[in-house]
């Protein structure tokens, strides 16, 4: 049977269970993390970005105020040791950390429980997205502001705002929502951060807005900047600008590099996946899969 990390240990998948009353079941004060396992070139097994996604969850826990009762280096261990132990030489990883049960209300101190589960996970945002590009439409929901919600920590009560967001747009019949900060500027989609790409050069939204610092966009920023010698701007982007952008891409760990076809019913580009769209996610898909990584520690052998 498959096995979770939980609490320092490995249990069977059914056994991973908690009780009701935990408190971040109900207040949603909680971190978690998205990570992906990669078949490589050579038929191992690598984590991509295992320690800055670690490190990140860790800066959520401090945002969120939870003790942390590991150190960085355990949770490393810990995720090497789930993903081996599930035997799947590639797979996505789930770490979550949560305030367990025991006594009810806001102020209540419980303690920290952390768990981490793997499974196979295809394309997030469909193979077909990957190849054509997805439809997209900008949410009713505006994302909150920075000082509304803390967007530097993976919280997992946030995700009330992406999921409404998300729920919105399936329902019309589009795959992702992008959403818009409280000043109307682009922010980021419910999982991913946005690009696009006008007269070869490409922006994104900074890092200091209403975004997660995501890591494949740190990622990208590399690819974009350092192997494709591209202008990278990471700067505002209004809402128009999408519309007539030659291309555009989400990223995300669990979207990878996702082209967008269409936003708010208005083709982009050529209504397809563009050329430069292609080449970096071609390369992504090299870098993950350990051809020429442009830093050697991104992948962790399992
Ligand atoms: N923004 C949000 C809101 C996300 O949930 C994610 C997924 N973690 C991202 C951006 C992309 O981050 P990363 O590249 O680190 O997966």
């Amino acid at each position: 049977m498959a096995k979770i990390w939980m609490d320092g240990r490995l249990v069977d998948w059914d056994a991973a269970q908690v009780h009701v009353l935990t408190h971040t079941l109900h207040y949603g004060l909680g971190t978690f993390e998205g990570i992906r396992a990669y078949e490589t070139h050579d038929g191992r097994t690598a984590i991509f970005r295992l320690r800055e996604h670690v490190r990140r969850l860790f800066d959520s826990a401090k945002i969120c105020t939870i003790p942390m009762p590991y150190t960085q280096d355990q949770i490393v261990d810990a995720c090497i040791e789930t993903v081996r132990a599930n035997g799947l030489s590639s797979c996505y990883l789930r770490p979550l950390v949560f305030l367990g049960d025991g006594a009810m209300g806001l102020g209540a101190i419980n303690p920290t429980r952390v768990s981490i589960a793997v499974w196979k996970w295809g394309a997030y945002l469909g193979e077909e997205g990957l190849a054509k590009g997805i439809r997209a439409k900008v949410s009713s929901f505006t994302r909150p502001g920075i000082n509304m919600l803390m967007s530097k920590g993976k919280v997992s009560g946030h995700y009330v705002n992406s999921v409404l967001a998300k729920r919105e747009v399936i329902a019309a019949g589009y795959q992702e929502a992008i959403m818009l900060d409280a000043q109307g500027r682009v922010s980021e989609a419910t999982g991913e951060n946005v690009w696009l790409v006008r007269d070869g050069v490409v922006a994104t939204a900074p890092y200091g807005g209403s975004i997660l610092g995501g890591i494949t966009r740190d990622t990208l920023l590399t690819i974009l900047r350092d192997d494709l010698g591209l202008e990278v701007q990471e700067r505002d982007i209004t809402r128009d600008e999408l519309w007539i952008a030659d291309e555009v891409f989400m990223c995300g760990t669990a979207a990878e590099v996702t082209p967008v076809r269409e936003i708010d019913d208005r083709q982009i580009g050529a209504g397809a996946r563009g050329p430069l769209t292609k080449k970096v996610q071609d390369r992504y898909f090299e870098v993950v899969r350990g051809v020429r990584p442009p830093v050697a520690e991104w992948l962790t052998y399992v």
